[in-house]
Formats: C-alpha cells, sequence, structure tokens
C-alpha cells in the first residue's frame, strides 16, 4: 500500500516506444458518483477521486452474479480503487476494496436522494481529472453525515444541500463575495444578489440583480465559515433566494447548471 494514502493517487508505470506513459496502474481511494449499466454484464463508473479529479472508468463482468466485485461499484462507495491505465480515457477497474459503503443511507429515500444531488453537483462542478483533494474530502464527509443520520430527517433538508453547495463554490474558486457589494465596495445597504457581479450588490449596484434579504445573506456567510456538521437553517424563503444566488454564479462563472439542491417534497 502506498504511503501517500489517503490523500493521493500513485502511479506506476512505464514508457513505451511512442513516450507515452502505457500500462499504468492506478492505485486511489475514490467515491462512485454514478454507475450506468454497459453492454452485456459490465459498467461504466463515474468516479471522484482526490488526486485525479473526475475519472471514467469501465469495471468488466460486474453485473454477474460471481463478479469479484461484489456490489461494491454502485453509487455512492467510497473504495479502495484498482485501475488499469491505457490509452483511452475510460480507465479499466482491476480492484476494489470497500472503504464505506453507506449501507444506512442506502434505506432512507430521503437521503439517497440527497446523496444523488451531491454526487451530481460535484460530477458537474468538477468534471476534469484537475485534484481537488478537498472536493474529495467534503463529498466523503456529506455521505458519512448522510448515513449517520439517515432515517431521522436531517438528509433531505435544503439547507443542508445548499451549504454543502456553497462549500463546492469555495472549493472551485466561486465563493459569492459577501462582505462588501460586489460592483462597488459599499459595505452598507447591501440588498441584491448578482450572479454577474459575483456577490451581493448594494442598493446603487442593483440593476440586473436579484434581492436577497439579510437572513439569505446571513445564511451564505454561516454556511461558508461552518463545517458542514454545523449547518445553519433558514426559512424557506431565504433558502429559495440562497439558491437563485448559487444558480446565478454558477451560470454566469462556470456554465454550469445544477439540478434542484432538494426534492419536491422539501
Ligand atoms: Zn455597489
Amino acid at each position: 500500500m502506498p504511503l501517500n494514502y489517503p490523500f493521493c493517487g500513485s502511479i506506476v508505470g512505464h514508457m513505451d516506444h511512442h513516450g507515452w506513459m502505457s500500462n499504468r496502474a492506478v492505485k486511489t481511494e475514490a467515491v462512485v458518483l454514478r454507475s450506468m449499466r454497459y453492454g452485456e454484464a459490465d459498467r461504466i463508473l463515474q468516479l471522484y477521486t482526490p488526486g485525479r479529479g473526475r475519472l471514467s472508468a469501465i469495471a468488466k463482468g460486474v453485473r454477474r452474479s460471481r463478479s469479484r466485485f461484489g456490489g461494491r461499484l454502485e453509487p455512492f462507495f467510497r473504495l479502495r480503487i484498482e485501475l488499469h491505465e491505457g490509452r483511452s480515457e475510460l480507465l479499466t477497474v482491476t480492484g476494489a476494496q470497500t472503504v464505506d459503503g453507506h449501507a444506512r443511507l442506502r434505506g432512507d429515500g430521503r437521503a439517497l436522494d440527497a446523496a444523488a444531488r451531491a454526487c451530481d453537483a460535484v460530477g458537474r462542478l468538477f468534471e476534469t481529472t484537475e485534484p481537488h483533494p478537498g472536493v474529495y474530502n467534503l463529498l466523503c464527509r456529506k455521505l458519512s453525515l448522510l448515513d449517520e443520520h439517515a432515517g431521522d430527517g436531517f438528509s433531505g433538508g435544503r439547507a443542508a444541500a445548499l451549504a454543502f453547495r456553497l462549500k463546492l463554490l469555495l472549493a472551485a474558486g466561486l465563493a459569492p463575495q459577501l462582505g462588501a457589494c460586489a460592483s462597488c465596495g459599499e459595505r452598507e445597504h447591501l440588498v441584491g444578489f448578482s450572479g454577474a457581479a459575483g456577490g451581493v450588490v448594494c442598493a446603487a449596484c442593483e440593476a440586473g440583480s436579484f434581492s436577497l434579504d439579510q437572513r439569505a445573506h446571513l445564511f451564505m456567510a454561516q454556511a461558508l465559515g461552518r463545517p458542514l456538521t454545523d449547518a445553519p437553517e433558514a426559512v424557506d424563503s431565504a433558502l429559495a433566494q440562497v439558491e437563485r444566488a448559487i444558480a446565478a454564479t454558477l451560470e454566469h462563472h462556470a456554465h454550469v447548471r445544477l439540478m434542484p439542491a432538494a426534492g419536491a417534497s422539501r
């Protein structure tokens, strides 16, 4: 086992005669974001890793009843995974051990839905192989919180989902400016939010913004400053503004659209 587990992938390999690395074995931790059926018995996995960002991999024969992978290549599993990297962008899974299967959250529909939305957000916002170990840790923390609280109603909350998204924005370098008007620097009378400006705006600069009340503003500042375990709460109208602010930031600065933060039942 490499010494730098669990925060970095390790690579062993050699250069072939074209100077390309080939036949590389990659060992890394990973969370399964998505798992799609492929062909007769295979699955294509979307994985998020600490050292190599988002990867796609094929697991061959995984849907046969006697597959050595068992059921552990399903979404939300946290794994120690071994992959073979050839010339294609699609790596091949050669081994997998469970770090955490999050078995409890699988029995709670709301937790499952929240986990799916969290994984979807990570996969869309961090879609390249650029490493963001902080994002990996945040996702692991989110999944283990959902697992820990499965059945007690914590999981499906829109506030918890939005706090997670704000932390993803921070990790992506897109955290909205909240301390002063994002257009002119004014510190008082901050009444709106502008995705284009990248944060809250004052009354003089509010053209093109939408209104953001103090509760929404406070929620965003607290969510960014606190651990996920201590995520703030707010009334629905404030959370709706927060969700809109996050969406506007992502559309302007990352051209990414996320699914709603929480299901219609919340
Ligand atoms: Zn201003």
